[in-house]
């Protein structure tokens, strides 16, 4: 299979292995892995899919203007503007669509994209999720103010070309801070939320909580993970990081108790109803940063068997991974999106009494440099392990370089503030932080050529992404 022919493929950088053949983005992963993980356990080898194309069960779309047209996409790698795209090799097609004939639509309705130089107009995004199992689909219209003008027309409009779409929202976003979806939400047609099976059981998904973007490929990280736990069924379960409960309730058929902890609270609501679809009464849900749960969970001597945790790419907080100590699970079962934030909660763990025992790479983003990663930790027993007692920070520090890549930084740096930031930003940034540069990365070709200095809200932003990833 030859590299994707994508014609979006500079201005869009979603997909940034894509001029590289399947196999070989398979191999890239497996190497970038080896190389960050290898010292712990063999690294089985990464479950590809059969067919890596359009995968993703989530759309989004930015809308805009230029000469006078409408236009929807992504935004461009390098600057703010939007690149139009109608359909793209690693989205839902049918999703795709729909943006398109929003579009049209809004010209038929003379609605307008909202425009934030001169603050007028209506629609700023749309989000399109669809179920892998039911077909069911979500459309979430983004718009800057809450007067929808023609409301019922326009989505009866949207309905009559795609009778397949079972709800419509209205999330109103008056001020972008970098989060595509406001506070406030209404539904303008249907329940307000989609469902979808995985590994046998029934999920909620509502506009703002996580859920999983390749379907197909989750149920085999899921029941990874499940394998590797090894459930008897008397164990008692926590699943940190639990989105909608997912991983949780699907387990929950094989323990004697699970409990979940996740932060965002529409996801907590999710999760409770899963639980009451699936007919799941051995589960509680905690809506509270896994942090500190587990501040109180180690406090108050709780006993977890199992630990599965799941963290966002940053990986787990200081204050996680120690209290995870203190409680001691027999087994934690790591999922991560972030080889990078593995590498470190693991190089903690190890030193504190837990050995890595398998690792398995499941390719849940084809096309892109992220790398999904389940692994499997197991508690030593005392004689085996002596304790070298080394301070976190001692440990991030020295190793506080390689904790993200200057792509990572970007990312999120776009993601959080809707700001492109170059490499020579960054490094200017980690200088001024006393982060060590490599030898001549930032070195003007002559002493006085001049060099753009890094603005302040860019450097802001940076220094918010590098304070994220534990690096400031
Ligand atoms: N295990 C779930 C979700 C994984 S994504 C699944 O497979 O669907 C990571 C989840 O962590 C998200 O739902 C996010 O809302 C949640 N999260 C992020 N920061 C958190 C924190 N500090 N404490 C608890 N949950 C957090």
């Amino acid at each position: 299979m030859s590299g994707l022919n994508c014609p979006y493929r500079k201005k869009c950088g979603g997909c940034q292995l894509s001029n590289l053949s399947y196999e070989r983005q398979l191999s890239f992963k497996q190497v970038k892995l080896i190389k960050l993980l290898g010292k712990y356990c063999h690294i089985s080898e990464i479950i590809g899919m059969k067919n890596p194309y359009h995968y993703r069960n989530k759309v989004q779309a930015a809308f805009g203007e230029r000469k006078g047209e409408i236009i929807s996409g992504v935004y461009q790698s390098s600057t703010k503007s939007i690149v139009a795209v109608d359909s793209c090799m690693i989205e839902d097609p049918t999703a795709d669509e729909i943006i398109v004939t929003i579009r049209k639509l809004l010209k038929s309705f003379k609605l307008r994209p909202f425009n934030s130089t001169t603050g007028k107009g209506f629609l700023r995004h749309v989000l399109v999720k669809r179920s892998f199992a039911t077909k069911q689909i979500m459309v979430v219209l983004v718009t800057a103010v809450r007067e929808f003008k023609s409301e019922t027309k326009f989505v009866n409009a949207l309905l009559s070309r795609y009778p397949e779409i079972t709800t419509v929202v209205q999330n109103i976003n008056p001020e972008y801070n970098g989060l595509m979806l406001g506070e406030e939400s209404k539904i303008l047609y249907g329940d307000g939320y989609i469902e979808d099976i995985l590994c046998g059981f029934k999920f909620r998904i509502s506009p703002k909580a996580f859920y999983q973007v390749n379907p197909q490929q989750t149920e085999i990280l899921y029941n990874k993970a499940l394998e590797f736990a090894e459930l008897s069924g008397k164990e008692t379960l926590l699943d940190c990081y639990c989105g909608t409960g997912t991983i949780g309730i699907i387990a929950s058929k094989k323990v004697k108790s699970v409990v979940g902890v996740e932060l965002n609270s529409d996801a907590v609501r999710d999760a409770l109803v899963n639980a009451k679809i699936n007919d799941v009464e051995n589960i509680a849900f905690y809506e509270a940063d896994a942090g500190d749960f587990m501040v109180d969970a180690a406090q108050n001597k709780e006993n977890y068997d199992i630990v599965i945790m799941d963290p966002p790419r940053a990986g787990a907080s200081k204050d996680f991974l120690r209290s995870l100590v203190t409680l001691s699970p027999q087994k934690i079962v790591y999922v991560s999106c972030n080889p990078v934030t593995l590498a470190r909660d693991l190089s903690f763990l190890t030193r504190k009494g837990y050995k890595v025992k398998k690792i398995q790479p499941v390719d849940m983003f084809p096309h892109t440099e992220h790398v999904e990663t389940v692994c499997l930790l197991s508690k030593l027993n005392a004689k085996q392990h002596i304790e070298i007692n080394l301070d976190m920070d001692e440990l991030d520090l020295t190793d506080a370089e390689k904790k993200a890549t200057y792509q990572e930084i970007k990312d999120y740096v776009l993601e959080h503030s809707g700001l492109k930031v170059s490499s020579l930003y960054i490094a200017q940034v980690k200088q001024k932080c006393g982060i060590i540069e490599r030898e001549n990365y930032n070195k003007p070709k002559s002493e006085d050529a001049k060099q753009p200095q890094c603005p302040p809200d860019k450097e802001k932003a940076i220094k918010e992404a590098l304070k994220y990833f534990g690096m400031i």
